[in-house]
C-alpha cells in the first residue's frame, strides 16, 4: 500500500487513534513501542508469547502466531502502519499486511535480509565487497567443494542468529556432518576471513529516498554474541568508516529500503571491508543510541514508518554499549541471583535497561547497560567498572 503520513495523535476516517504495529514482541519491539509512545501513539504487538518483552508494555498485544489470518486481520484493524521487529518474520504475513496498510521494511527487502543467499547475491548486486562462499542445497553441490577450500564456516542461509545456525569446519567429514546437522537445509560455505574487528552501521531510509544514519559502531562478539559496542569506533580509520557509510547506503538504496537498516561488516586484517549480514530493523550494535544520540533508531523506526522526516542524528557523547546476558544472573558457583544494580548503578553515567524477560537463560539477551562519558577513555573506564562489578571480561 502506497505510503502516506501518520500524525501522532491524529485520528484515521474510521475514528482509530494514530496507532503503529509490530509484527514481534522482543526486545527491539519493546523499544520501539516505547519511542513511539513517547511521541503519542498507540501501539499493538504481533506476537503468540504471552509475556513477550513488548507486548507487556503495549496497549494492544494480539497473542497469535505470524501467520494466524485472524491475529493479521486484527493487527491490520488496530494499526494505520506496520513495521517489523525481527527478521524472520514469515515473508507471507507482511505481504497479507502490506495489502491494506503501509508496511516498512517491504516483504521483499525483509526476505533479501532473512536468507543469506540473497543477501550475498545482493552485496554483489550492490558493489558491496562480501566473503568468498558457496551455496550448498544439494548432496552435489557439496561433494563439488574442492578440499582446497576448507577451513570455511558453514551457515544456513536462513533462521540463523547469535552464532546459532553456523559450524566451523576443517575437513570434508567435518562438512558432511555439519551439513546432516543442520538438516541439509539451504547453505552457504563462507571462506574464514581474518578480521581484525567488527563494525556495522545503522541508517534510516524514507519513502522519498532520504538517507541519515549514526555514527560507524565498533562492535565485540563473544561466541558469536554481540558483547560489547564502542562509539566513537576507537579503531577505526576515518576513511574506512566512510566507506562502510557509504556501503550501508548504497545497498539500501538498492533495495528500495524504507525503515531502519543495520549492516554489520568485517574488518580484515589487510584493512578491506567486507560486508557480513544486513538486519531489516533496528540493531543491537545501535542501541546506544537511545542514550548517546539526540535520536535513537527507535525514534527513527517511528518516523520512518509513519512518513515523518528525518534528520542526521548526533552523538551527544561517547558511549559503551555491555550486553547483559542471562549469564549475569548466575554467580560463579552457577546459583542464580539479581545482578548488583546498586553498585552499577553508582557509577556515573550508566543507563540501564531490561527488558521485562521473566527467566534468564544463559546467552539470552536480558538487557543492556550504555556507558556515557565526557571522553571515549572515560566512557570506557566506566564500562570496565561496571564489567568488574558484574563479573564480565574486560574488553
Ligand atoms: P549471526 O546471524 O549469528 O550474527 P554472523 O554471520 O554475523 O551470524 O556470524 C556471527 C559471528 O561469527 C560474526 O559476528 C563473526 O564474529 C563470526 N564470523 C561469521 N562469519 C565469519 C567469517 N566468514 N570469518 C570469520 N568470522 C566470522
Ligand atoms: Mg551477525
Amino acid at each position: 500500500m502506497s505510503r502516506r503520513t501518520v500524525l501522532p495523535g491524529s485520528t484515521s476516517a474510521d475514528g482509530r487513534p494514530a496507532t503503529l504495529g509490530v509484527m514481534g514482541g522482543g526486545q527491539l519491539g519493546r523499544m520501539f513501542v516505547q519511542a513511539a509512545q513517547r511521541m503519542g501513539y498507540l501501539t499493538a504487538v504481533l506476537d503468540p508469547d504471552p509475556t513477550s518483552p513488548a507486548g507487556l508494555v503495549s496497549p494492544y498485544h494480539i497473542q497469535a502466531d505470524y501467520l494466524d489470518e485472524q491475529g493479521l486481520a486484527q493487527l491490520m484493524q488496530r494499526s494505520s502502519a506496520i513495521t517489523t521487529e525481527f527478521e524472520n518474520v514469515p515473508a507471507a504475513a507482511l505481504v497479507t499486511l502490506g495489502s491494506q496498510r503501509p508496511v516498512a521494511p517491504s516483504a521483499d527487502a525483509v526476505a533479501i535480509c532473512q536468507d543469506r543467499v540473497l543477501e550475498k547475491a545482493h552485496f554483489r548486486l550492490s558493489g558491496v565487497p562480501c566473503a568468498p562462499h558457496a551455496v550448498i542445497t544439494a548432496p552435489a553441490e557439496l561433494q563439488a567443494v574442492p578440499d582446497e577450500l576448507l577451513p570455511r564456516i558453514l551457515k544456513t542461509a536462513r533462521m540463523g542468529y547469535d552464532g546459532k545456525g553456523q559450524v566451523r569446519v576443517s575437513t570434508r567429514a567435518e562438512l558432511q556432518a555439519a551439513w546432516d546437522g543442520l538438516e541439509q537445509a539451504p547453505c552457504v560455505l563462507e571462506a574464514l576471513l581474518p578480521l581484525e574487528r567488527e563494525i556495522s552501521v545503522v541508517l534510516a531510509r524514507s519513502s522519498q529516498g532520504e538517507v541519515v544514519s549514526f555514527p560507524v559502531q565498533e562492535n565485540l562478539h563473544r561466541q558469536g554474541i554481540l558483547a560489547v559496542t564502542q562509539v566513537p569506533a576507537p579503531h577505526v580509520p576515518q576513511a574506512l568508516q566512510q566507506q562502510a557509510l557509504e556501503a550501508a547506503r548504497a545497498l539500501a538504496q538498492s533495495m528500495n529500503y524504507v525503515g531502519v537498516l543495520c549492516v554489520e561488516f568485517f574488518v580484515l586484517q589487510d584493512g578491506r571491508l567486507v560486508a557480513n549480514e544486513m538486519a531489516p530493523r533496528p540493531h543491537n550494535s545501535g542501541h546506544y543510541t537511545v542514550d548517546a544520540c539526540d535520536v535513537s533508531q527507535f525514534d527513527l523506526q517511528v518516523r520512518t514508518l509513519a512518513g515523518l522526516p528525518l534528520v542526521q542524528p548526533t552523538l551527544l557523547a561517547p558511549a559503551v554499549m555491555l550486553n547483559l546476558l542471562g549469564d549475569v544472573w548466575f554467580d560463579a558457583a552457577g546459583a542464580a541471583r539479581t545482578p548488583p544494580w546498586a553498585d552499577v548503578l553508582s557509577v556515573p553515567g550508566v543507563h540501564l535497561h531490561l527488558y521485562g524477560k521473566l527467566s534468564a537463560r544463559k546467552g539470552r539477551k536480558m538487557g543492556h547497560l550504555t556507558v556515557t562519558a565526557g571522553t571515549p577513555e572515560q566512557a570506557r573506564e566506566r564500562a570496565l567498572q561496571a564489567c568488574t562489578m558484574l563479573g564480565l571480561p574486560a574488553f
